[in-house]
């Protein structure tokens, strides 16, 4: 069995930004070498997800809205995590919602996914440097 390992680094302009980050787990798929095995990709911090969806721009705008309903980032008061002194204690609840990882199927070197699935990088506490990892098994 080959395994291979390799970071994705992120550092979003905004706090809260949605990527589509299947090029870049394909492109290690490809170096790896691997033709046949599993692929996981995973958010290296707590207050960032990695998840599979549709990438559409409606549905973008609707996490974004949709997730602010559910933990507004303001006022940070309302938080008892953000007594510490943080600020991002909804980004912790959202990385909670959207998930930390997604393990998809690799194919004859592909990802192996249903029809519209996309992998995305869910910021929500960005404008610093964050890491993905990407694992991959297989021959
Ligand atoms: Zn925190």
């Amino acid at each position: 069995m080959k395994h291979y390992r390799q970071e994705l680094l992120f550092h979003t302009k905004t706090r809260r930004a949605y990527i589509n980050i299947t090029e870049q787990v394909q492109a290690a798929i490809d170096k790896s070498g691997i033709q046949e095995g599993l692929c996981l990709v995973n958010a290296m911090h707590i207050s960032a997800s990695v998840y599979i969806n549709d990438d559409e721009s409606g549905l973008l705008h609707d996490y974004e809205t949709w997730l602010e309903k559910l933990a507004p980032h303001a006022p940070v008061s309302q938080y008892k995590h953000n007594d510490t002194g943080e600020d991002n204690a909804d980004a912790h609840l959202k990385r909670q919602v959207m998930g930390r990882e997604v393990v998809v199927a690799v194919t004859r070197g592909k990802l192996d996914f249903g029809p519209w699935e996309q992998i995305f990088y869910g910021e929500f506490d960005g404008r610093r440097d964050k890491r993905v990892l990407v694992k991959i098994i297989g021959e």
